[in-house]
């Protein structure tokens, strides 16, 4: 879209809004903009021209657009008043769409879309490297991290867009807030509960992770989650990937190799042994990642090499030390407890650190899941007592150790050094009840701002008292 789009109230200023504002600003629209709170980017954006309303609950008559933030709630006094009026109101990804820029053919890049409750980061960011690996001029955007709006609009000397390829992680909220994405292809990893806060129920939750595929030509999904399965099953074009021997039209593994028989009539694409991430989840990861890079068609030779080469995110399921023939991971980015048990599931005998605030999660599904693998538990935050309980009644015999911490640290202890303290007795508890040969799991099934900033902290605070260890 090449023609203003008028008066736009964007609300919220993080990393996406922020973005937005800007792209905005420069197509020379008109910008407002609302935030509750002093948003360090107020007066940069005032200085290029936009008009602050700050903390506004009334969508002001005039607005043409709204461009909403992922972490407001569709029931914001603001949003429901610009329902009221007639607005429309979209997220980040939807303006992002709108605004795509052409490559010299004239056509805008292809996305590549993943959605999920777990592993999308993961997911985009291989697929990252199967496209560049492919000859893409291909970038990772989105809920990742790199605003959409920002990347679709970048340009090159010639004014050509300066990405061919985008893979596209999408969150539940930012498919919300979207209305006409056609990604070329699309892929849903996984569905467990999770934001349900946010969305108002389940069903609610699912049909926004639904949105995804839409109007995708391809739907991927991993056959071995039921609901994401379901949801593509109904498509005209599913791909599914499993972790045991493929059918026609799936991507699996057969004799630890990954091949494709969905792009191929049987394609190997790498062995099993060569991904450098742990875990059976990480495979799934990279089946999908491969199923849509064959939409993109890099060919087997560019997947394998991309996949050998991918060495994964921070805070997921990195070894950060062998201390007395003990494995310490971290995998501090297992926040819920879906993520938790595929992180369990990647190693045989497990000291589990877990804990931190469960936001109202089921944990017993999960600890009775795990219970055979586990080798000892310690545990940690708010919700630590809830996980106690439910070790007593489904893993009894299971030795646990509970580090007091959560309400009686809170996030202004994070900053003082006592979260560090709680981490390294946390360590040193689960070293006492390691034996050689076992693995140390971060894998909390919880978020961590009861003791800590966010997950990068906590994660940190893990490898910095495995190092004292030695
Ligand atoms: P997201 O971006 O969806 O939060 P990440 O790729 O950052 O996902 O992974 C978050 C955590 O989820 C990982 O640390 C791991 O514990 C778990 N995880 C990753 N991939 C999967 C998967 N395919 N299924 C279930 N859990 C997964």
């Amino acid at each position: 879209m090449t023609g203003p789009l008028g008066r736009v109230l964007v609300c919220g200023l993080g990393v996406s809004g922020a973005a937005a504002a800007r792209v905005l600003l420069a197509r020379g629209d008109t910008v407002l903009l609302a935030d509750a709170g002093t948003p360090a980017v107020r007066a940069e954006l005032e200085a290029a021209g936009a008009v602050w309303l700050g903390a506004v609950v009334d969508c002001p008559e005039d607005v043409d657009l709204v461009v909403t933030s992922p972490g407001w709630r569709p029931d914001s006094p603001l949003l429901v008043s610009a329902a009221r009026a007639g607005v429309e109101v979209v997220g980040e990804p939807e303006l992002a769409w709108r605004l795509r820029r052409p490559l010299a053919d004239g056509q805008p890049a292809p996305w590549y879309a993943v959605t999920g409750t777990n592993g999308k980061t993961t997911t985009v960011t291989m697929l990252e490297a199967l496209l560049l690996a492919g000859g893409r001029r291909a970038v990772a955007a989105g809920n990742v991290g790199r605003p959409l709006v920002e990347v679709v609009t970048a340009v090159d000397d010639d004014g050509v867009a300066a990405f061919d390829a985008v893979a596209v992680e999408l969150s539940s909220f930012q498919l919300h807030w979207s209305s006409s994405l056609a990604p070329a292809a699309a892929a849903v990893l996984n569905v467990a509960d999770d934001h349900v806060d946010w969305h108002g129920s389940p069903q609610a939750y699912r049909e926004a992770k639904a949105k995804v595929l839409e109007r995708a030509p391809v739907a991927v999904a991993d056959a071995g989650d039921p609901v994401a399965a379901s949801l593509v099953a109904a498509h005209h074009h599913p791909v599914t990937v499993t972790l045991d021997e493929p059918a026609p039209g799936q991507l699996g593994v057969r004799a630890g190799v990954l091949v494709d028989r969905a792009f191929a009539a049987e394609e190997a694409l790498l062995a099993v042994t060569e991904l450098q991430v742990a875990g059976p989840h990480n495979v799934v990861n990279a089946l999908v990642a491969a199923a849509l890079a064959r939409v993109a068609g890099v060919c087997a030779a560019d997947i394998a090499a991309g996949l050998a080469g991918f060495r994964g995110g921070a805070h997921r399921n990195v070894l950060v030390g062998t201390v007395d023939g003990v494995d310490y991971v971290d995998d501090s980015k297992a926040t819920n407890p879906h993520a938790a048990g595929a992180s369990l599931a990647a190693y045989p005998r497990v000291v589990w650190i877990a804990g931190g605030l469960l936001k109202g999660a089921d944990v017993d599904p999960l600890v009775a899941a795990v219970a055979p693998r586990l080798a000892g538990v310690v545990l940690l935050g708010r919700d630590r007592e809830v996980l106690a309980g439910s070790l007593a009644r489904h893993a009894p015999a299971v030795p646990r150790i509970v580090v007091p911490s959560g309400d009686d640290v809170g996030v202004a202890g994070a900053t003082s050094g006592t979260a560090e303290a709680v981490m390294v007795q946390v360590v040193r508890a689960a070293a006492d009840l390691a034996r050689p040969g076992d693995t140390v799991l971060l894998a909390p099934a919880a978020a961590s701002m009861d003791v800590f900033t966010d997950y990068g902290h906590r994660g940190r605070a893990f490898t910095d008292a495995v190092h004292a260890l030695h």
